[in-house]
C-alpha cells in the first residue's frame, strides 16, 4: 500500500487525479502505476488499466500465461476502482482488491459491481478489502481539488 500511496502523491505532483495502483503476484510487485489521464489526454488511462497493461507486457517477458497470473493478481489502489477499472478487473479475475477511500461517484467494487449485487457476467467472488488508509486517500484527493486544476479532474 505504500508503493500505491506514493505514486498517488506522484501524480498529484503531476496534476494528475492522485490514485495510485499496484499489483502484487507471488508477494512481486508486477505493476506499478498512477492516473495518467492528463498526460495522455486518454480519459480511460487510469492507474488500473495501466497496470493492467503492465502484467500483460510482464506476462509476455516471462512467458506466462495472463489468465493465470491474473487470477493470482493482488490490486492494492488508493481509491476505490470506478466502474470501468472494475469491470476490467473482474472479468480479469484478479483475486482480491483492497483499496483505500470510497470512490462515491465512480464507484464500482464496494457498489454497483459487488458480490452480493451480481450482474452475472462474473462467477467469481472478488474478495474486496476497503478503508485501508483511507484518511490519507480523501487528504490526497481533497488536495488535488483544492488546486483547481483547469482539466475536469473526473470524467463526467
Ligand atoms: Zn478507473
Amino acid at each position: 500500500m505504500d508503493c500505491a500511496f506514493q505514486l498517488a502523491e506522484e501524480g498529484l505532483q503531476a496534476r494528475e487525479v492522485p490514485v495510485g495502483c499496484i499489483m502484487l503476484y507471488k508477494s512481486q510487485v508486477i505493476a506499478s502505476s498512477r492516473n495518467t489521464i492528463n498526460e495522455t489526454k486518454n480519459a480511460t488511462r487510469h492507474a488500473e488499466i495501466n497496470c493492467i497493461d503492465q502484467v500483460i507486457d510482464w506476462c509476455k517477458e516471462n512467458n506466462e500465461n495472463m489468465h493465470e497470473v491474473f487470477k493470482q493478481v493482488e490490486v492494492f489502489v488508493t481509491v476505490e476502482p470506478c466502474i470501468m477499472c472494475c469491470a476490467a478487473l473482474r472479468s480479469l479475475s484478479v483475486s482480491h482488491v483492497t483499496y483505500g477511500c470510497n470512490n462515491d461517484r465512480f464507484g464500482g467494487c464496494g457498489t454497483v459491481l459487488n458480490v452480493h449485487n451480481h450482474s452475472g457476467f462474473f462467477d467469481e467472488d472478488l474478495k474486496i478489502t476497503s478503508g485501508i488508509r483511507k484518511e490519507e486517500a480523501i487528504e490526497l484527493l481533497k488536495n488535488f481539488y483544492r488546486g483547481e486544476n483547469p482539466n475536469a479532474p473526473f470524467q463526467k
